[in-house]
């Protein structure tokens, strides 16, 4: 620290001094540029430590400086030279609050002194201390005359107001805050507790639509499997008596048997049609039952489609032999083996070319196969009515058949059934259809098998 001639000295020697050393404390305080409380702050700090020294040694000699502070800043230093050697050589203020009223407050030797030292930061918007400033200061401070112990009161009570009244500004802003505090918080928790009352609510009502959900799935489970097993139930039941009506009907039109009348043989013709019909009907919702319930498991094995293609093309050209239907099964592209279950492959792309076969008076039906990197693609198409598109979801549903559909025959069980089997085969069955020119039905399997 650099420290020239004192701003301004003084001595305390009585009483009265302490007001003066106050009043000029705050004078110099405020020429080097402290702000007001700073001002007051410093000052009263003065006051206490200068009654103090009065009271224990009789007195000091008091010396502003301005020095330069480590951090480059100004401060403004105050030293209380003891009018005698302070005891022990220590000193502490009677009041602890002193202290914090200064930047620093403490005992310290200068030229072999022991003296009390404080110093409180100038602040850096304060006009620049150049040394002209100081002479300058230094002739003022000198010229002043100091008022009277009775002025420095008045100063005092002044101040002492002016402290009291703004404590007591701060006091009722500090009420209006908390108010506004308490205010805000009790907002805030009638809103929480709303949230927290609404999301409970929520909470209560999607924990009785999962209860319901679980309830409803439950007994559809149970519908569904109570279904499966009245079909079953009902169609094994009803195969034996139907079979035998059949078996009836063919032995009372035998040649062995008594000559019926024409009327009476037709009547047989008749039973033996309509049993035919109920036990192809029975079979259907055996087989859906079947592979409804899981009770069908695949056979994996490699199959070979051409194999497969051959004996349909077999099978089913007596069914063409008197239409104006041509079948086309083309040979599928080589090498044509996949893995899958031969038999209900089979059973799949039979059905398909005899509903083709069914739904088409004149032209062609065709199957065709086709091989990508992952996927065989299995088409029948024909040239028959065609499909309106709205019914090309419904087609698939248990005994829907499309109106007018039925004049051919049939149950409405053959396609959910084909398309139950190429699930279990991995695969999907697809449709694309035109009323009036045609439809396509293919299985899309992938070529690795399931
Ligand atoms: P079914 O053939 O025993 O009536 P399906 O389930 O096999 O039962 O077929 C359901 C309905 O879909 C048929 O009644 C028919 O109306 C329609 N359908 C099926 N295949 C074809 C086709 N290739 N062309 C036109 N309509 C078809």
């Amino acid at each position: 620290m650099s420290a020239g001639d004192p701003l301004l000295q003084m001595s305390l020697r009585v009483e009265q001094d302490i007001f003066l050393v106050r009043q000029r404390g705050r004078e110099v305080a405020a020429a080097v540029g402290l702000e007001h409380q700073d001002q007051v702050r410093l000052a009263t700090a003065l006051s206490e430590v200068a009654r103090d020294l009065l009271r224990i040694v009789g007195g000091a000699d008091v010396a502003f400086h301005v020095v330069h502070g480590p951090d480059g800043r100004r401060a403004l230093r105050v030293d209380l030279t003891p009018a005698s050697p302070l005891p022990g050589g220590r000193y502490e203020p009677q009041s602890g609050a002193v202290a914090r009223l200064v930047d620093t407050l403490g005992v310290t030797s200068a030229e072999g002194d022991t003296v009390v030292r404080m110093s409180r930061r100038v602040p850096a918007a304060a006009q620049a201390l150049t040394e002209v400033r100081l002479a300058e200061l230094r002739a003022e401070l000198g010229h002043s005359a100091p008022g009277s112990a009775l002025d420095e009161l008045a100063t005092q009570n002044e101040q002492l107001i002016a402290a009291l009244d703004e404590v007591r500004s701060q006091r009722d802003e500090l009420a209006v805050l908390n108010a506004e505090l308490e205010e805000t918080n009790r907002g805030v928790m009638a809103l929480y507790t709303q949230l927290s009352e609404e999301l409970e609510e929520t909470n209560r009502g999607v924990v009785a639509l999962y209860a319901e959900l679980d309830e409803k799935s439950a007994q559809l489970r149970t519908a569904s499997e109570s279904k499966s097993r009245f079909l079953a139930n009902v169609s094994h039941e009803l195969r034996a008596p139907v079979t035998a009506i059949i078996g009836l009907g063919r032995l009372l039109t035998d040649s062995a048997s008594d000559p019926l009348t024409p009327e009476q043989s037709e009547q047989v013709e008749l039973i033996r049609a309509s049993a035919a019909d109920l036990l192809s009907l029975v079979n259907a919702l055996l087989d859906l039952a079947k592979a409804e319930s899981g009770r069908i498991e695949p056979e994996w094995a490699d199959v070979d489609l051409r194999a497969v293609f051959g004996q349909l093309r077999g099978t089913l050209r007596a069914l063409t032999n008197r239409s104006a239907v041509e079948l086309v099964v083309e040979e599928p592209p080589a090498p044509a083996v996949l893995r899958s279950d031969e038999v209900l492959l089979s059973q799949v792309l039979r059905n398909l070319l005899h509903n083709a076969l069914k739904f088409t008076e004149r032209g062609e039906v065709r199957m065709t196969a086709q091989r990508d990197d992952e996927r065989w693609r299995l088409s029948v198409s024909d040239t028959g009515v065609g499909i309106r598109p709205e019914l090309h979801e419904r087609i698939f549903e248990e005994f829907y058949q499309v109106p007018g559909a039925s004049r051919v025959g049939g149950t409405g069980l053959g396609l959910p059934y084909a398309r139950r089997l190429v699930t279990l085969l991995g695969g999907t069955l697809e449709l694309t259809s035109e009323p009036g020119r045609g439809s396509t039905f293919t299985v899309v399997l992938p070529a690795s098998g399931a």
